[in-house]
């Protein structure tokens, strides 16, 4: 393995974190070892200031919003507005009109696909996306190249997991429409250059959308400095509650976009055959939203950016610097993807000697150690690697070096269990 580069030591205190998660401190029941979460990539736990804007959302202020005039729905409807606030901030929007509250990044993604791609994508026009990308930012667009005989290109990665940037700029030579890739890989924790990326792309006239499923529950994002049109990413990745995630666009190009679904909420007039649509971000929120999820996805903005979020990423560089030498020397240990935490984000995804990923994931969880085991809806990259799956491990705020310590020693208890040491 390359050295790993020094990092510096940061303040912070991850078990005092730990501390606000009930999930994470419950006592196990008897004979059984306590819980190691090391499945955030898939959805996070939640801290406890999240779980109760829940139940006091549900409690003080539950009422369908905008449309009543009494004070509840006022209540409701004004909790709803700050929590799109909150994002706005999280994220550097210029307005909190830009963020769309839906239910994930699929959702998002597929907003963009259909509102976005079916105005500006016509036959034989190229979009470029990533071997790497997650099925959500890739059958979306499939579906619309066939749809409009639009053509797809992706962007190769190299044997330690790299977005490849010569085959980018030769795929950006032939003008693409739109370049849509993941500032993280989900399955080898790959931390891309994404501004420069969304550069390149822009200045050869393309449309930008960045898959921040697992940057922005990780690291800064900033989508001014980002400078792409549309950051797409998930509430429960980032402490937040299942259904709640976002669309970030650029003012501009939603004002200019159509609507993605139609029905109450989404319009301005209404007649018998025919409609006008309200302004964004109304217009890609039909129907009664997620009221109480898009609050507490507000209530864990407001956590994580207590913690700060350069805290966080230098939390997680940290752990995966302690992690990787020490995974290294298990006997069997393949580490995928760059191997090096200034160009990883917390995961980690390995193969052990022959062993199935999902006879490790199982072994692993009899010690306690939650990790997940497959293709991570990430099957043409694994393909790409000549893998069928993989085992992953991901850390976030809540996760400590002992967790690290277990996780190496539940490891060692799957070699010794298929005889490799
Ligand atoms: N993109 C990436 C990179 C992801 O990791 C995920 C979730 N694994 C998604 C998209 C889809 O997120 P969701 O399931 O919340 O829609």
């Amino acid at each position: 393995m390359t050295p790993q580069p020094a990092i510096a030591t940061t303040p912070f205190d991850a078990a005092a974190v730990r501390a606000d998660f009930p999930i994470l401190t419950q006592e196990p029941a008897p004979g059984e070892p306590s819980l190691v979460f090391l499945d955030s990539a898939a959805s996070s736990q939640k801290p406890a200031a999240v779980i109760e804007a829940l139940d006091d959302y549900y409690r003080a202020a539950n009422a369908n919003i905008h449309r009543g005039v009494y004070r509840l729905s006022e209540l409701s409807t004004g909790r709803y507005e700050q929590a799109r606030h909150l994002v706005a901030d999280f994220v550097g929007a210029a307005s909190p009109r830009e963020c769309v509250f839906v239910r994930n990044t699929t959702e998002a993604i597929n907003l963009v696909a259909h509102a976005w791609g079916r105005k500006h994508i016509a036959a034989g026009d190229l979009i470029v996306l990533t071997v790497m990308d997650h099925h959500s930012n890739l059958v979306p667009w499939q579906l619309l190249a066939e749809e409009k005989g639009a053509e797809l290109a992706h962007v190769t990665v190299t044997p330690d997991g790299r977005l490849d940037l010569d085959h980018l700029d030769a795929l950006l030579r032939r003008e693409p429409k739109l370049v849509a890739f993941p500032h993280v890989s989900n399955s080898l924790g790959t931390l891309n250059d994404a501004a420069e990326i969304t550069r390149r792309a822009k200045a050869a006239g393309a449309t930008v959308l960045i898959d921040g499923a697992q940057s922005v529950p990780h690291l800064p994002a900033d989508v001014q400095a980002l400078g792409c049109d549309f950051l797409a990413f998930s509430g429960h990745k980032m402490l937040g509650p299942m259904g709640s995630g976002v669309l970030w666009g650029k003012k501009a190009v939603l004002d200019a976009l159509p609507p993605f679904m139609g029905g109450g909420s989404m319009i301005r007039t209404v007649e018998l055959t025919r409609s006008t649509w309200a302004d964004v971000p109304a217009r890609f929120e039909a129907g009664t939203p997620a009221v109480a999820d898009a609050i507490g996805l507000g209530a864990a903005i407001e956590y994580l950016s207590a913690l700060g979020m350069d805290a966080v990423r230098a939390h997680e560089r940290d752990l995966l610097a302690y992690a990787l030498p020490r995974l290294a020397e298990i006997p069997g240990m393949t580490l995928l993807g760059p191997s090096d935490p200034v160009h990883q984000s917390g995961v980690v995804s390995f193969t052990l000697g022959d062993i199935h990923p999902h006879d490790v994931a199982a072994i692993l969880d009899a010690e306690g150690v939650a990790v997940r085991a497959g293709h991570h809806c990430t099957q043409p990259l694994l393909r790409h690697l000549g893998l069928v799956a993989t085992t992953r491990a991901s850390f976030y705020v809540y996760n400590t070096e002992a967790d690290v310590d277990r996780l190496v020693s539940a490891l060692h208890a799957a070699n010794r269990v298929f005889g490799l040491t």
